[in-house]
């Protein structure tokens, strides 16, 4: 237990123990400094989270997957030893549009004729417009400021020439944001798909950001790191304030005050905005904590005897613009112990489930289960599901979401250091901003910028 009131001095405290701090950490101890990684909970890796089913085999209720040019997350698997295996998409998928459930093959959605033509033109248009956006300052891109004066909503609705074209569009920019097309901007989709890439890469499995996933789970990336760390990761030590002067940092936490040369606060911008600050942060950054909310995502993990729906040629992914559970995959652990699917509920699909008893929840999501995969998957073995916007140390998830202005009026504030303190976490990241790969390239540059420090 820790001791009330307890005084440390360390060269740097780093603020939150998901893959973000930790990285900063072991960058900073392997180059010779003290560090106390200081975390809320009582676990590490943050919106990493496993869950062990009744049979033990693992699956995670946070983030999972990972793919190629996602260099850094790869090169940390590889050190710690975590082996990959592949997403299973073989078979036939389904889905579920204008009131029809459609089977097919391949890895391009089965859209109509139609809108198939207006998809891949607002995605040629969306393509050559993200191309322009620097990573590093997109509030500099030409055209910036129309496009984060408008929601990505208004862009589709002026371009989008089919009204299939335009709920497929509604569907899958919240399953990559947790966000309604009305609640970001223009400009902001833009970066975001520059950052990993392209949306092609965003989207896919195979050659994309969902190909592989890790054994014994994601969060063992955290595990193993803060293994490494030792004595120096804190549990249960809610940062409350930050103090700095002319002779350094005090970081006050429930449990102590810890003085450091440097602190990096390696958390989502609104909940470093939830930190006491002396002296204030500046009004630009200060401004820039209010602005960045986060997603709204509820995941849920079904299990099953044996992953059934293979035996019928079937993949176990969806895609339904009709539906509260908008996007499913076949996540069965790579021994088939079990059968498991997964399932999100994004923006107003989480909303609105939140709204209701967990009973009446889970009959309403096994009833979409159900839909696709008949009788036997609404019979499951066990049900989780976990809402990341309940989560006091997350607020949502999968990542801060910037509406219209918030590049452009603010963007300048959200990396760039304020006296001794320095900002990390994915929303930081400039390639594969949101996801675990860009946390990680996010620890590293803050570990180097206190290092250059
Ligand atoms: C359901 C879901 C699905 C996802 N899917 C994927 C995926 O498939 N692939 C992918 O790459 N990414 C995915 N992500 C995103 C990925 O999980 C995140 O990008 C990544 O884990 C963020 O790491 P981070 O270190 O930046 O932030 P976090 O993991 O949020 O770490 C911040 C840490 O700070 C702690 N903290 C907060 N406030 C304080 C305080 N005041 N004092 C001390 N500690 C504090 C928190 O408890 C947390 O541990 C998903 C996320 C979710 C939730």
């Amino acid at each position: 237990m820790y001791e009330a009131h307890e005084r440390e001095a360390v060269d740097v405290a780093v603020v939150g123990a998901g893959l973000a701090g930790l990285v900063a950490a072991r960058d900073l101890l392997a180059n010779g400094l003290s560090v106390l990684v200081l975390e809320a909970r009582e676990r590490v890796g943050g919106r990493l989270l496993n869950h062990t089913l009744g049979n033990g085999a693992v699956v995670e209720l946070g983030g999972q997957w990972l793919g190629p040019t996602q260099d850094r997350v790869l090169a940390l698997a590889e050190e710690l030893g975590v082996g990959l295996f592949p997403t299973y998409t073989e078979g036939d998928h389904f889905l579920a549009m204008g009131g029809t459930i459609k089977r097919y093959s391949g890895e391009d959605f089965d859209l109509p004729e139609d809108a198939s033509a207006d998809v891949a033109r607002a995605l040629e248009n969306l393509g050559q417009m993200a191309a322009k956006v620097p990573l590093d300052q997109p509030w500099l891109a030409e055209g910036a400021d129309a496009w984060d004066a408008q929601t990505l909503d208004s862009w589709l609705v002026a371009n989008a020439k089919t009204e299939t074209g335009l709920s497929y569009w509604r569907t899958m920019v919240p399953a990559l944001f947790c966000a309604e097309t009305k609640e970001i901007s223009l400009l902001h989709f833009l970066f975001y798909c520059r950052s990993g890439g392209t949306l092609d890469r965003l989207v896919a499995t195979h050659d994309g950001a969902q190909e592989s996933r890790l054994q014994g789970g994601s969060q063992e990336l955290a595990s193993l790191l803060a293994d490494r760390l030792g004595d120096s990761v804190r549990l249960g030590v809610p940062v409350t304030a930050i103090r700095q002067d002319d002779e350094g940092v005090e970081v006050t936490h429930d449990g102590g005050v810890v003085h450091a040369g440097r602190a990096t606060v390696a958390l989502p911008p609104t909940l470093a905005g939830r930190i006491r600050y002396s002296p204030a942060l500046p009004s630009l950054r200060d401004q820039l904590t209010q602005q960045v909310p986060m997603g709204y995502v509820t995941k849920v993990q079904i299990a099953y005897p044996e992953p059934f729906w293979r035996a019928e040629g079937l993949s176990g992914s969806v895609f339904s613009v009709e539906d509260d559970v908008s996007v499913i995959f076949d996540n069965s652990p790579p021994d088939l112990s079990c059968g498991v699917l997964l399932g999100f509920l994004e923006g107003r699909h989480a909303r609105k489930a939140a709204k209701l008893h967990p009973q009446e929840r889970k009959e309403l999501v096994l009833s979409v289960f159900e839909k696709f995969f008949g009788p036997r998957a609404a019979d499951p073995n066990e049900y989780v599901e976990r809402d990341w916007a309940a989560e006091e140390w997350s607020r949502g998830c999968y990542g801060g979401r910037f509406g219209t202005g918030v590049w452009t009026g603010y963007g300048k504030a959200l990396r760039e250091p304020v006296g001794l303190i320095h900002w990390a976490g994915t929303e930081t990241s400039e390639v594969w901003n949101g996801y675990m790969d860009g946390a990680i390239r996010s620890g590293e540059r803050a570990a180097r910028e206190v290092l250059d420090a």
